[in-house]
């Protein structure tokens, strides 16, 4: 069993690098191996962040993940309830992570759940562990029924379900 501590920064790591830790611009000072989904980069030429490409560009390697580790994400994702809020983008990122055992550097809440969740290696943008873990739980805004995952409305009563975090520990 793989016993290093989620989080745990390795020089000879590859580091999937998402829009939010790109967004946070301490990126460029990162002197690692960084790789980035085709649909991150696509995130970025379209945004304002553009300029920030010509400081990293040399570090940089673009990589689109397969529909096998796509199609992982998703299934991990729907079991921690994340998935409602996962954009592609974001499963890009966390796909590629697992594809290439790399480590996950992103400031989305939602990214790092599944990735604690699948066992891949993530830290945030300022390269600091991250302990934190969340279970989503769907609640009933009527009768109050949790469901473990988001079945649209309540099979009781029929009103809508509300994403609710069962167990939460140690964010900073
Ligand atoms: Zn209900």
């Amino acid at each position: 069993m793989d016993t290093t501590a989620p989080g745990s920064v390795e020089s000879d790591n590859i580091y999937v690098v998402d829009t939010s830790a790109i967004m946070s611009r301490r990126i460029d000072m990162l002197n690692r191996k960084l790789v980035f989904p085709a649909s991150v980069l696509e995130e970025i030429r379209k945004g304002k962040l553009r300029r920030l490409l010509d400081v990293v560009s040399p570090e940089i390697n673009v990589y689109a993940p397969s529909k096998e580790s796509r199609r992982d994400v998703v299934s991990f994702a729907t079991r921690s309830g994340d998935i409602t809020v996962l954009s592609d983008t974001d499963i890009d990122v966390i796909a590629l992570a697992l594809e290439l055992k790399a480590t996950i550097i992103t400031d989305d809440y939602a990214i790092e759940n599944v990735a604690e969740f699948m066992g891949i290696h993530y830290v945030g943008s300022d390269l600091k562990p991250i302990k934190s873990k969340i279970k989503w739980s769907f609640r009933c805004t009527g009768c109050g029924k949790f469901y473990k995952s988001d079945i649209g409305t309540c099979r009781i009563c029929g009103h809508a379900l509300k994403r609710v975090p069962v167990r939460k520990t140690g964010k900073k």
